[in-house]
């Protein structure tokens, strides 16, 4: 694979283009040609023998939206080609304050949880910054008419963001420089299964943005069960790098907790969350497992996810139920790039469809 161009911060281009012989002015052309989500072979105003210099070096079309899926809600599901064959994928969704897009950082994943699809084959590759970011510029390009489409990111689709760390805070700190597209930290959501050392380091990157935690259990044990993580990181260990993010970017935390029947929703499951979260500045966002069918997990009723919610209401913790989109199209993370991988129509959607 040639290296990604989408990689390069606005200084790097300068950089580049004075090593390359040409008048400064054209970073600033190229650039914009990119955040409007160009291949470099059709960038607008920069001269033929300059986009064959680049194309010779750097991959024309690093992401390419090979398939777009829409639900019933209007929720869209892409799968993005990247220049060596793999694929991932990722999710708009709209909202009244406008859309959010979820954005993939790995090929795979390495974490094992039981209840993701993503990490079914494990890891293949980090994304690098730039393919990252050409994945909200191609989304921009294909649904904006010319406007910005994508006004909220967030980093859940497959990956764990914090394994690929500095292509990640590279892509944070290009998608948010003035002068690009320009999305505040503050309209960002980073997910993280709890890597607590990297907590810690970007707390003091300067880039506020609101760190997500999915938890899905109580205690450690509990938490191992499903999530191999928990062997490495301690509830506790995660907690203490929460309130340092918390201290170091003034951010409420966010965590996650997937529901799954027989697993992490009883009585003493919400009474566990309430006496580890309580009085912190966090909140809940209960979400309903969304059926894999590799995994032999099963989601609960709507019912059920509501009552826990209101549990953990009355013990004193902000919690609501996330309002589940997408799901007659794959919404949950690694189940479109899995069908894709095995060829299959089916997408492996296992639950009671709208
Ligand atoms: N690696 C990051 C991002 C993962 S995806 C992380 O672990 O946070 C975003 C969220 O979706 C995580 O909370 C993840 O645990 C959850 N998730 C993954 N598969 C799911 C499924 N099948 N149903 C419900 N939630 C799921």
């Amino acid at each position: 694979m040639k290296n990604i161009l989408q990689d390069l911060s606005f200084t790097e281009l300068e950089n580049l283009m004075s090593e390359l012989g040409e008048k400064p002015f054209r970073a600033r052309q190229v650039y914009e040609g990119l955040m409007k989500g160009r291949k470099i072979s059709e960038l607008p105003a920069v001269p033929a023998e300059l986009r064959a210099k680049l194309t010779e070096k750097f991959e024309d079309e690093p992401v390419k939206i090979i398939n777009t899926l829409t639900s019933a809600d209007g929720t869209k599901k892409f799968l993005f080609g990247l220049a060596d064959g793999n694929v991932v994928e990722g999710v708009l969704m709209s909202y009244k304050y406008g859309n959010t897009q979820c954005v993939s950082t790995q090929v795979g994943c390495r974490m094992g949880c039981k209840f993701c699809a993503s990490t079914l084959g494990g890891l293949v590759r980090n994304l690098t910054s730039g393919e990252i970011l050409a994945q909200v510029l191609a989304v921009n390009a294909a649904e904006g008419g010319g406007r910005r489409a994508v006004t909220n990111i967030v980093l859940m689709g497959s990956g764990e963001p914090l394994d690929n760390y500095r292509n990640v805070v590279k892509f944070l700190r290009n998608v948010s420089a003035e002068g690009g597209i320009n999305i505040s930290p503050r309209n960002i959501s980073l997910s993280t299964c709890g890597l607590a050392p990297e907590i810690y380091k970007l707390a003091d990157e300067n880039l506020p943005v609101n760190l997500t935690i999915s938890l899905h259990q109580t205690t450690d044990e509990g938490r191992a069960r499903i999530m191999p993580v928990a062997k490495k990181y301690k509830i506790s260990e995660i907690l203490k790098a929460c309130d340092y993010y918390f201290s170091a970017t003034g951010r409420r935390y966010i965590f996650e907790y997937s529901l799954i029947g027989g697993e992490n929703c009883a009585k003493e499951n919400a009474e566990g969350l309430i006496k580890l979260l309580k009085g912190r500045p966090c909140h809940v966002n209960l979400i309903r497992l969304n059926e894999v069918k590799e995994r032999n997990l099963a989601a609960v009723s709507k019912a059920r996810a509501y009552a826990f919610a209101a549990e953990l209401v009355k013990g004193g913790l902000s919690a609501t139920v996330r309002r589940s989109m997408g799901s007659d199209i794959g919404g949950a993370c690694g189940q479109l790039r899995n069908s894709y991988i095995s060829g299959g129509a089916d997408d492996g959607f296992r639950g009671e469809r709208k």
